[in-house]
């Protein structure tokens, strides 16, 4: 009986698992081959309440969240953005027109917003999904990463402010605020918080890291980027303490190939070094 109920239900059947995954988070590809985007959808399994995090692309995003509703897998509250560009919150407009009732909640700069969080202010995704926002301005000025918690499940959605392996462009701001960013805001995370970017840039970023550092970590996070065409997810905040040069302004390696030794001058040579290669 034991090797039929294994070989019906497999170990992973819902019927044994202790109990139910609370936090699920489902990835939309937007604009792959190009931009490479992700749009996330969070759901809180037990209320089915959601949030579509930058959903800048609605004919990739919509019908997506069309058939969930239609099916009862979801009841989308908020629209949740990360920054003001408009291949994160661009599509604002047109997902309140077909979905009415939506909160948008993001920077001040984002279309449509309808409520800014503080830095540090929390709110909650139905019953189980705490969401406190963290503010990392540098790439635009309205930059908030989400971190996410429910149980011993942590996330966090990082927008265009840290990539696996790299971070965002200066856009509205400087080197000391995005060391501000990663090295004191985002590293304060627990190491278990899994990273969600919003875009897939992990191939090109790795490049970069390779030709600073050539440490495990990194040989590692390649052979990754080279076997997966999607990493989002798959690291959390203690890898990119180890692979992403951005997030080591103080190892002395780094200092080293960047000739400097405060931090946020290296911040800012290892920015320029990536912009011209
Ligand atoms: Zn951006």
């Amino acid at each position: 009986m034991n090797f039929l109920r294994t070989q019906l239900f497999g170990s992973s059947s819902p019927l044994f698992r202790p109990q139910i995954r609370a936090m699920h988070i489902q990835s939309i590809p937007m604009w792959t081959g190009k931009g490479n985007n992700y749009a996330y959808l969070v759901t809180d399994e037990p209320t089915k309440q959601s949030v579509i995090i930058d959903p800048a692309n609605p004919p990739e995003v919509a019908p997506e969240l069309k058939s969930q509703i239609a099916s009862g897998k979801i009841d989308l509250t908020a629209i949740v953005n990360t920054h003001h560009h408009w291949d994160h919150a661009g599509g604002n407009g047109d997902i309140l027109k077909q979905f009415k009732g939506l909160q948008v909640i993001g920077g001040k700069d984002c279309a449509s917003v309808t409520k800014t969080p503080a830095h540090g202010e929390e709110f909650k995704i139905g019953d189980r999904i705490s969401v406190k926002a963290l503010h990392t301005p540098c790439h635009t000025q309205d930059s908030i990463c989400y971190y996410m918690q429910d149980g011993d499940q942590r996330a966090v959605f990082t927008g265009d402010t840290l990539f696996i392996g790299g971070c965002g462009r200066f856009f509205e701001g400087n080197a000391k605020e995005m060391h501000k960013a990663l090295n004191e805001t985002l590293a304060a995370l627990p190491d278990d918080t899994k990273v969600y970017p919003g875009h897939e840039y992990t191939k090109a970023n790795v490049k970069f890291c390779i030709a600073v550092s050539q440490t495990e970590p990194i040989k590692k996070l390649q052979a990754f980027a080279d076997q997966n065409k999607q990493t989002q997810g798959k690291f959390t905040i203690g890898d990119e303490k180890l692979h992403n040069v951005f997030m080591r302004v103080n190892d002395p390696e780094i200092q080293k190939v960047t000739g400097k030794t405060d931090p946020v001058d290296v911040m800012a040579a290892l920015r320029e070094m990536k912009n011209s290669m």
